[in-house]
């Protein structure tokens, strides 16, 4: 649907004015922006906090003085999952484009290193003992492919490598009817394969069609569609970030925490994006000041007025009042 980035419901409020600190920490993986990013070069935790707004939404903001094209900071991804089209191609964890004949092979996939293959394993030894062809079939015929993004988390989920509650904590769609009861077609498959491969009821309990559904309403609006960009040496973030905008196809999607807290805007401060693998960059496109909610564009900033609202209203559930869509632009 939109060509770099997928986010997720999320009203859009302006003019938020930062409310404090949520007292849980979050479960995200983050570092602040290093030296070798060839940008800011802060230690310590991101300058940002996450707050929460009149609405209940979610929202970022920044703790200091951002300077523009500065890395804000990194963020490992919680799930990944290349696409149909990206299997052969990409390495089957972190997603990173495989070149060459130098990969690691194990049973069918591979992967850009022996570390990516080591952190697969425990929820690849799960996926290899089912026969997922009727799943893929499904996902295949209907183009789906967040039903592949639950299918690998069950397989983790069972190997123990995620809780089934992890994704919990991110604001799900609301899904119609129809959309429901092709949701429940893919259930049934996924059901059938766990339970054909002597998967016990005890090691899928997890797997209910709420827990089904629930996952894939999560995923439908916080996944992002990975369009790497390369990142090549001497290229500055700022050049790297505009020729996301450009890439040839995703290779995958993946699911972030802290990401996935970020408002929409149609003139964003901010940008994610990926340079070689499933790690997201955010970074800032102008100078923010402290305590300035940093915003990201979920959909092609360069559509028209109309074209935004319908995308965001349809794709993500929400009619954008940003200072741009108020001026009509
Ligand atoms: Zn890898
Ligand atoms: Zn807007």
């Amino acid at each position: 649907m939109s060509r770099f980035a997928l986010g997720r419901y999320s009203r859009y409020l302006s003019r938020l004015k930062p409310l404090p600190h949520l007292n849980k920490p979050f479960p995200f993986s983050s570092s602040a922006a290093s030296s070798q990013d060839g940008a800011a070069c802060h230690t310590g935790p991101p300058p940002i906090r996450v707050g929460l707004t009149e609405s209940a939404g979610r929202a970022v903001f920044a703790t200091r003085r951002i300077g523009s094209g500065d890395l804000i900071h990194t963020a490992k991804p919680v799930l990944t999952c290349p696409s149909l089209l990206s299997l052969d191609s990409v390495c089957y964890l972190c997603l990173k484009k495989l070149m060459g004949s130098a990969k690691f092979r194990d049973r069918g996939v591979s992967y850009c290193s022996q570390e990516c293959q080591d952190n697969a394993k425990g929820f690849y030894d799960v996926e290899t003992r089912g026969d997922w062809s009727s799943f893929v079939d499904y996902c295949r015929t209907h183009n789906f492919k967040y039903p592949l993004m639950v299918k690998r988390l069950s397989c983790m989920v069972i190997s123990g490598a995620l809780s089934a509650d992890c994704l919990d904590i991110l604001q799900p769609a609301t899904l119609s009817s129809a959309m429901i009861s092709k949701i429940e077609d893919g259930y049934g498959l996924l059901w059938n394969a766990f339970r054909k491969a002597n998967f016990t009821e005890d090691d899928v309990a997890f797997l209910t069609k709420q827990w089904y559904t629930g996952i894939l309403a999560r995923i439908r609006i916080n996944a992002f569609r990975i369009d790497l960009v390369g990142g090549s040496c001497g290229e500055d973030l700022l050049s790297l970030a505009t020729a996301s905008v450009e890439g040839e196809g995703a290779v995958g999607h993946a699911v972030y925490m802290l990401p996935s807290f970020y408002n929409h805007d149609c003139d964003p401060n901010a940008h994610i994006f990926w340079l070689q693998n499933a790690d997201a960059r955010l970074m800032t496109l102008r100078d923010v000041e402290e305590g300035e909610e940093l915003r990201i564009c979920y959909i092609d900033a360069s559509m028209g007025y109309e074209a935004r609202q319908t995308l965001l209203s349809q794709g993500f559930g929400f009619c954008c009042n940003c200072l741009r869509c108020q001026s009509r632009d």
